[in-house]
């Protein structure tokens, strides 16, 4: 342990499990430690970096930004905020956008949205349905929104009016839809639950029901938003269309930065309703103004879509030779390999011997969320050092 971990565990809250690995510098997919040690980095700021770490197009305009003008509050109009907001509007199915600063708040938002539209439009319906298994953020109402015992139970007694029901499953939700209920609010593929991949219809079946109820769509983009599975937003992939979306992690390819989206028609909120000090401030919209251009003007996601394919076939190799791999699942670069017993915490620690970053994301799963800059040099790097680590277990 060196010093500043030293200092961390007497100085920070005790409410994070950290690798040993003080991280000073990153380009591109690489980041290095204070040792000067080079790891290739496949957690990417956890889902964040989008454009690798210190991409020059964002350092840019950072740099500029920072120069000219840092914060000037909501009361006022500041450009980068409204050249964000079109770039997003412009690509998306989505009609109006507001600024928050993480995915939680951007959760939050959708759901005072969609409760306002219930109280306006659903006869006071406040209900909203969400999944086991799902993740939405760390406030209260994004736990109780949260399908899962762990991030709920500590805290009980948690905001009224979530639903959790089983995912992948339209028939749980066609179950739980009362008089109540306002909306729906699912991930397209369950990010922090394990990679969960839907059947092809989920969405479009919610989509149908939701528009035969007259009740609102909310989807959770924050993971896979951004390029990560291969289109801009994920529902593009399924043929459906929300009236809410969420996004926060790669929009800012590192900054800070979340936002809520709605449709024209779902867009209820009055003047004074919501509001955020720092939300959509010029530093931040001017990184993601960048980011985001940088990945529209050069189809990053085509990118995504080729080296997702090829490191998705590297890692059913892996299967075909290790008995002990279950499945190889996701999107784009959202992937995940499962084992048959509990080992990822063992094979993340073997990784970052081998300078790999990787993360766990359920007991027996590892996760993949690299920069989608990445190229099949990476891949090939990465393939080659699971290939090594899992080949000394024993068969
Ligand atoms: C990460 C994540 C969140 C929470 O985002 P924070 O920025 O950590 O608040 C919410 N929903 C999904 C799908 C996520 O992956």
């Amino acid at each position: 342990m060196d010093d500043w971990q030293e200092l961390e565990q007497k100085l920070y809250m005790r409410v994070i499990k950290r690798l040993p690995v003080t991280l000073v510098q990153g380009q591109g997919a690489r980041v290095w430690d204070i040792d000067g040690r080079e790891y290739l980095d496949f957690v990417g700021g956890w889902g964040v970096d989008s454009l690798g770490h210190c991409h020059p197009v964002v350092v840019k305009a950072l740099t500029e930004q920072a120069r000219n003008l840092i914060q000037a509050s909501n009361q006022f109009y500041t450009i980068p905020q409204i050249q964000l907001a079109q770039l997003l509007v412009d690509n998306s199915c989505l009609d109006r956008v507001f600024f928050c600063n993480s995915g939680a708040e951007a959760n939050e938002g959708a759901i005072k949205l969609a409760r306002r539209y219930g109280k306006l439009h659903l006869k006071g319906a406040y209900e909203i349905i969400t999944t086991y298994g799902s993740f939405h953020g760390r406030t209260l109402a994004t736990v109780a929104a949260t399908g899962q015992d762990k991030f709920q139970q500590p805290y009980i007694p948690l905001p009224d009016g979530f639903v959790n029901v089983d995912y992948d499953n339209v028939e749980a939700i066609k179950a739980a839809t009362t008089n109540r209920t306002c909306a729906v609010m699912v991930e397209p593929i369950q990010g922090e639950g394990g990679v969960n991949v839907p059947s092809d219809n989920y969405l479009k079946e919610i989509r149908a029901w939701c528009d035969d109820k007259g009740i609102l769509l909310i989807l959770d983009e924050i993971q896979t938003g951004i390029g990560r599975v291969g289109s801009l937003f994920a529902y593009q992939q399924y043929g459906v269309e929300p009236d809410i979306m969420t996004l926060a992690k790669g929009l800012g390819s590192g900054v800070p930065i979340g936002a809520f989206l709605a449709k024209e028609r779902a867009s209820v909120f009055a003047p004074g309703e919501h509001g955020s000090t720092f939300g959509g401030n010029p530093l931040v919209c001017a990184a993601s103004v960048a980011t985001l251009k940088f990945i529209i003007d050069n189809d990053i996601p085509r990118n995504v879509r080729q080296l997702g394919q090829y490191f998705k076939d590297g890692l059913e190799k892996l299967k075909a030779k290790f008995g002990f791999i279950t499945e190889v699942r996701g999107r784009g670069l959202l992937l995940a390999l499962a084992f048959t017993n509990n080992i990822a915490e063992e094979m993340v620690l073997a990784c970052l011997d081998e300078n790999l970053l990787v993360n766990q994301v359920k007991p027996n799963a590892l996760r993949f969320m690299p920069p989608l800059i990445i190229n099949e040099g990476d891949v090939d790097e990465v393939l080659g050092i699971l290939e090594t680590v899992l080949s000394r277990r024993p068969q």
